[in-house]
């Protein structure tokens, strides 16, 4: 639009991941146009009797009419895992990313839904819904192909970071000319993650974890069997690399870790790896000093891979004094006690526990430490500034950077709160 001509206002609804970590849903409209970016869901951090939460359509009711799409950022749960629920209120186009495409039409296929309408975007290739002008660019992330989304429109110009870290040896491309040409613009509004507001210091990188996964596998004479967020694809290229350079063969365990090794070879993330794995059932088989298991149930899901191993009652699989477990993840906050409890178990048998307590950089966040997060305020220097992704606290302590940083409008909203 021309400088000149006077902006029209645009309304801002969160309907997830705003007040709290996880359930990403934001609707966004101009002019009578609406999109949603991102629909996800959320785990439960106690035991209800119920699998997961997905964000309550209900403020957007009455606008369905004005819905236009949804675009999603990347292909966390907590991002793309409620899509279902909204396409059974509205059928609509999906705009997704490489990957993430792929993801979200496996998942239909496996529930047996009718296959939504996904259409593909590229980084530096603006699309058009409604008044709206999208860009996306590539961030650095714990998932592959995750974006961040410069939006333009007759409200002038936003940027939603989606979930997103900035890393200082980078293990992937972070589209920076993208967000840097926005910010000469000017940039009206930014929307950023906030939830590792809390976090001092630089993330690292997933090349640090690569390296360090081959040291931690290099100096073990027993099984090892590494727990993993399958989503995370760089690090599944790791854990296989680590195979391949001490001589170890592969053997996968847990569904999401089949699921995106098998969506990590489609989509070209990782090369083929067949000629070192083996079937599950064949593992006990195998030199003790030969195998190398990725597992899930990192955070002590019951019925997962790992926590099964700990019991004793996997049937693939069984750990004894001298192999080693490397827990390459983060423990989930709610998470801790089963956590603990699996790394007890496996204790208590004899199994060696490496996690990032032993070794800091056997895993890395997917988001932006504090210092990340100033820094990309400082690059966009937006007029006006909403924290994203966060409980109460983390957008409060986001909000105040942004202040400390000389940005003026600010506001703390929470899901279900209108902003115009
Ligand atoms: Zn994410």
């Amino acid at each position: 639009m021309r400088k000149d001509q006077p902006k029209k206002p645009l309304t801002i609804l969160p309907l997830g991941g705003l007040g709290e970590i996880g359930m990403n849903c934001l609707y966004v409209e101009c002019e009578g146009s609406g999109i949603l970016i991102d629909c996800g869901v959320t785990f439960p951090s106690k035991p209800e009797g119920v699998d997961v939460y997905h964000p309550s359509f209900e403020p957007i009711r009455d606008r369905l009419d004005s819905l236009e799409a949804l675009i999603l950022t990347h292909g966390h749960e907590d991002h793309l895992g409620a899509v279902e629920y909204l396409l059974e209120l509205k059928e609509l186009p999906v705009y997704a990313p490489k990957y993430s495409k792929e993801q979200l039409l496996e998942r239909f296929e496996e529930r047996r839904r009718e296959r939504p309408e996904v259409l593909l975007y590229q980084h530096g290739r603006s699309f058009g819904v409604g008044p709206f002008e999208i860009e996306a660019y590539r961030v650095h992330h714990s998932a592959p192909y995750a974006h961040g989304l410069v939006i333009r429109g007759p409200f002038g110009t936003m940027i939603h970071t989606g979930d997103f870290k900035i890393e200082e040896r980078p293990s992937t491309t972070f589209d920076w000319e993208i967000v840097d040409r926005a910010a000469e613009e000017g940039v009206d509004l930014l929307m950023s993650d906030s939830t590792n507001i809390e976090v001092e210091g630089r993330s690292g990188s997933e090349l640090d974890v690569a390296a360090e996964l081959i040291e931690a596998v290099k100096g073990e004479t027993g099984r090892v069997v590494i727990a993993l967020f399958g989503s995370n694809v760089l690090r599944l290229d790791a854990v296989i690399r680590a195979a391949r350079a001490t001589n170890r063969k592969l053997v996968l365990l847990g569904r999401s870790v089949e699921t995106h090794a098998r969506l990590g070879l489609r989509c070209g993330e990782l090369e083929p790896f067949d000629d070192i794995t083996v079937p599950a059932e064949e593992a006990m088989r195998l030199p003790r000093h030969r195998l190398l298991a990725i597992a899930t149930g990192s955070q002590g899901e019951r019925l997962a891979a790992l926590p099964r191993i700990a019991r004793g009652n996997h049937h693939d699989l069984d750990l004894a004094p001298g192999d080693t477990v490397i827990l390459s993840s983060r423990i989930i906050p709610g998470a801790e006690l089963a956590v603990y409890e699996l790394m007890n178990e496996f204790i208590r048998r004899g199994v060696k526990v490496v996690d990032r307590k032993n070794i800091p950089s056997i895993h890395v966040s997917g988001h932006a430490t504090r210092d990340e997060l100033r820094l990309f305020l400082e690059r966009v220097r937006p007029t006006a500034f909403i924290p994203a992704h966060g409980t109460r606290m983390h957008l409060e302590r986001h909000a105040a950077l942004a202040r400390e940083i000389g940005i003026e409008e600010i506001a703390v909203i929470e899901n279900g709160d209108l902003i115009e």
